[in-house]
């Protein structure tokens, strides 16, 4: 970066998406002109939308960004593409006093130092804005079950070549129709955004949590055994069935849902086997009765204590 801007110092800063902060990106050069992170309104160049020199006989404001070194002289230019600013290029010249026309004569360059950067850094953002829609559900923020099958076949291989056990829960929420019924499709998102909610509280760094279909869900929790998936899903359980959700001033009553749990290598060694396990496993627990948890067969594993509660009173 440094031989694009003729030897000067510098930072990129870019402006967080929540847009209440800016931090820094990149710095380069001998000397640090502006603390690495501020809020947009510390700097001229965000207020106004246009660049902002300040430095030593030059009458504008010093942005309260800077720090000592830049008060020899420096400038920031804002990074604009497609209508929106995406932060600064600020660039400082510790001998601006000898040098007076610093800015100018490197104005050209810079501009087409500043447009290029910003178009690359507004495609960048596009990409990952895209990419967040592809692997993410917009109901709960969850994965879709498209990540979550490329996540776990991956994790499969990575468990077995580190020889570590990976146990998978299906996740259905029982009788779910009749909080759509009852309550409206409105009052039925509201549910499953709080079972989402309630999955990703109970998941751990490495698990990946994902809407699996309609009112299902998928846990996968790289490293656990069987028996602690299975633990895993009765503390799922328990704790969906203490949500107190009201929607529109109106309690919906006690959500329960069944679970199917399996894992890598008892039930199998593909994503697909695995998969068909969990599921049968959570058909196997609706049969029963719902509320409950069923591991797979085989695993030597029994998931404790039958319910209390059959089935939920919506009413
Ligand atoms: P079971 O205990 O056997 O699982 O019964 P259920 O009523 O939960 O299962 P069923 O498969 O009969 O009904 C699921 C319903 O979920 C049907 C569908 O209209 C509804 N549904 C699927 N996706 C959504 C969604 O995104 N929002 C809402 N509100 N409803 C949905
Ligand atoms: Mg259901
Ligand atoms: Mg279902």
């Amino acid at each position: 970066m440094a031989e694009f801007v003729g030897g000067l110092s510098g930072t990129v800063h870019l402006t967080s998406a929540s847009r209440n902060l800016v931090d820094e990106m990149a710095h380069w050069g001998a000397v640090r002109s502006s603390v690495a992170q501020f809020s947009p309104e510390d700097c001229w160049a965000l207020r106004r939308g246009q660049e902002h020199m300040s430095g030593p006989g030059i009458l504008s404001p010093r942005c309260a960004h800077i720090t000592e070194n830049g008060n020899r002289g420096y400038v920031c230019m804002p990074l604009a593409a497609q209508g929106e600013t995406l932060g600064i290029l600020h660039l400082c010249e510790a001998d601006a006093a000898e040098k007076p026309d610093w800015l100018d004569e490197r104005r050209q360059i810079l501009r087409g130092v500043v447009d290029t950067l910003a178009l690359a850094l507004a495609n960048l953002r596009l990409r990952e804005t895209l990419r967040q829609q592809s692997i993410r559900d917009p109901n709960t923020g969850l994965f879709n079950r498209r990540y979550l099958e490329e996540t776990s076949s991956r994790e499969l291989r990575r468990m077995e070549r580190s020889q570590l056990p990976l146990a998978m829960i299906m996740l259905d929420v029982d009788h779910f129709k009749q909080f759509n019924d009852t309550f409206g499709h409105e009052a039925g998102d509201l549910v499953l955004k709080q079972v989402a909610a309630t999955m990703l509280d109970h998941a751990r760094e490495a698990d990946v949590v994902s809407r699996y279909g309609g009112e299902e869900f998928a846990l996968v929790m790289p490293g656990a055994s069987l028996q602690e998936g299975v633990d895993r899903a009765e503390a799922l359980r328990a704790a969906v069935k203490q949500l107190h959700v009201t929607h529109r001033g109106r309690t919906l009553g006690t959500i329960t849902v069944s679970l199917g749990v399996a894992a890598y290598p008892e039930h199998g060694t593909g994503w697909s086997e695995l998969a068909n396990a969990a599921d049968h496993a959570l058909y196997k627990a609706k049969e029963e009765g719902r509320d409950r948890v069923m591991a797979a067969p085989g695993g030597g594993t029994q998931a404790e204590r039958p319910p209390i509660h059959v089935v939920p009173s919506i009413s």
